[in-house]
């Protein structure tokens, strides 16, 4: 079996690889998805040098962070659907949310974040392929959206997030991917003065395409942790 010091390098590398084909001069961040994987798998990604991981299941997530409460700088991202009777222990716990759909979800997690913590980074969901089995915003609601989501005080809109539908293509993938980043463009726009510089997307198998169109974070499970 390949060990995880073994998949992260070439993880990275395939960063790298579509980095330069890309042009992208910018830093492309590696978020490693690690959910229903041990907290001793975890331990040993950030041994390697690996800081920021992602995870999809409240109270799975909230159990890894105690355990590894020791490693000194990790930085956890929560990334899966959220209940909104869920809300506080991902506010406690986590420094990253990607996945908020629903306004509501936001406000809560602006009460909800502890007083001592730095506010909290989220990023809007977007349904950019209007699946009716995700969740997350339209792209015409998120203009409208932000404008409330960067009222609440405890909460910092970073940006964008989505999983688009699977293509067969790279050409394929691009488009939705493509759309994205025109729509963070737009919000950059609108609110100059906001630190708008995420765009959440790309996984093990559509990264480079993400990559070509802009992604600054790609999260990647598999490739990485192994199969689930
Ligand atoms: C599981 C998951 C990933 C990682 O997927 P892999 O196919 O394992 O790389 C990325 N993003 C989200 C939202 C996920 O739920």
């Amino acid at each position: 079996m390949t060990s995880i010091e073994t998949r992260l390098q070439q993880t990275r590398d395939s960063i790298n690889e579509a980095r330069e084909r890309f042009g992208r001069t910018d830093a492309v961040q590696l978020l490693a998805v690690s959910k229903t994987k041990p907290a001793e798998q975890v331990r040993e990604a950030y041994q390697y040098g690996q800081r920021a991981f992602g995870e999809n299941y409240v109270q799975e997530g909230v159990d890894k962070v105690k355990t590894l409460a020791d490693l000194e700088g990790i930085e956890w991202h929560f990334i899966g659907p959220i209940q909104s009777n869920k809300t506080r222990p991902v506010a406690e716990s986590f420094d990253w949310v990607h996945s908020v759909d629903r306004l509501k979800i936001a406000s809560r997690l602006s009460e909800q974040r502890p007083a001592d913590l730095p506010p909290l980074n989220i990023c809007l969901q977007v349904n950019i392929d209007n699946e009716a089995s995700k969740s997350g915003f339209t792209p015409e609601q998120v203009l409208e959206v932000a404008e409330q989501v960067i009222a609440l005080p405890n909460i910092v809109l970073r940006g964008l997030m989505a999983i688009p539908a699977p293509s067969e293509t790279e050409e394929e993938q691009r488009k939705p991917l493509r759309a994205m980043s025109e729509l963070l463009h737009e919000l950059q726009k609108r609110f100059p003065e906001l630190p708008l510089d995420t765009l959440s997307m790309g996984m093990s198998d559509d990264m480079a395409a993400a990559i070509a169109e802009g992604a600054t974070i790609v999260r990647v499970g598999t490739a990485i942790f192994g199969a689930r």
